[in-house]
């Protein structure tokens, strides 16, 4: 088991990973963000650079998730840098787990 998942195009080529983000799953916000490696973009235009180490990985820079989540549809923000298999929620994250750090989740194998 991984602690990301490897997302890849009809080519086989990875394009990137996602992986599961326990303060987005707490608040009912998703649960995982999708990190393009670069050259990949994702919609936004947005790339991370990836360190290649899957079991503990370090992606830069920073990850920023914004959406719309729950009843009123209000704008949830969540903030985090992955570094050596570790999220740092930063304070600015709309969830419980702002200012925390913790290990990544392993990915069932499906
Ligand atoms: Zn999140």
């Amino acid at each position: 088991m991984s602690v990301l998942q490897k997302v890849m195009n009809q080519q086989n080529e990875l394009l990137g990973y996602w992986f599961i983000c326990p303060g987005c799953k707490a608040a009912s916000m998703g649960g995982a963000h999708y990190i393009p490696v670069n050259p990949n973009k994702n919609s936004l235009g947005a790339g991370w650079n990836f360190d290649g180490n899957e079991e503990k990985p370090t992606f830069t820079p920073s990850v920023l998730g914004k959406a719309k989540y729950g009843d009123d549809q209000k704008e949830q923000r969540c903030h985090l840098f992955v570094k050596v298999g570790q999220i740092q929620y930063l304070s600015d994250c709309d969830h419980e787990f702002a200012g925390q750090t913790v290990p990544m989740v392993k990915i069932e194998e499906v």
